[in-house]
């Protein structure tokens, strides 16, 4: 009795080796391979739309002429047109743009984010 039980020990071990050595392919399942195929395929989409939503909303983070207290005059020297943010407009007298803030911009306007251009 005690040599049969000796004889299936050493069977099962050996099994249980054999067991531990094969590979068993991962099961197909439809429900995981749906899930890990959705997450491979969206994160590279939805990085991208990270990024390119965040680089959007930068470049779109104007503020209205009235938060920044815009004004179509100069205030003393200081006016749009020598202003770091100024964008020209087609001439040196036509409105422009402004890379703060909203709408259309008078190089003789003024707002209260005024820097002056170093060069
Ligand atoms: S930041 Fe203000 S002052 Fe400068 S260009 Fe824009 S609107 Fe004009």
């Amino acid at each position: 009795m005690t040599k049969i039980l000796v004889v299936l020990s050493r069977q099962v071990n050996a099994a249980c080796v054999r067991m531990k050595n094969v590979e068993v392919p991962m099961k197909k399942n439809s429900d995981s391979q749906t899930r890990r195929d959705f997450v491979r395929s969206a994160t590279v989409p939805l990085v991208g739309a990270m990024l390119f939503g965040a680089s959007t909303s930068v470049a779109s983070a104007k503020g209205s002429q009235a938060q920044f207290k815009y004004q179509s005059k100069p205030n003393g020297s200081k006016k749009c047109s020598a202003c770091k943010f100024f964008v020209k407009g087609k001439t040196a007298t036509a409105n422009g743009s402004c890379t703060l803030v909203d709408g259309s911009i008078s190089p003789n306007g003024w707002c209260i984010a005024y820097q002056a251009k170093t060069s």
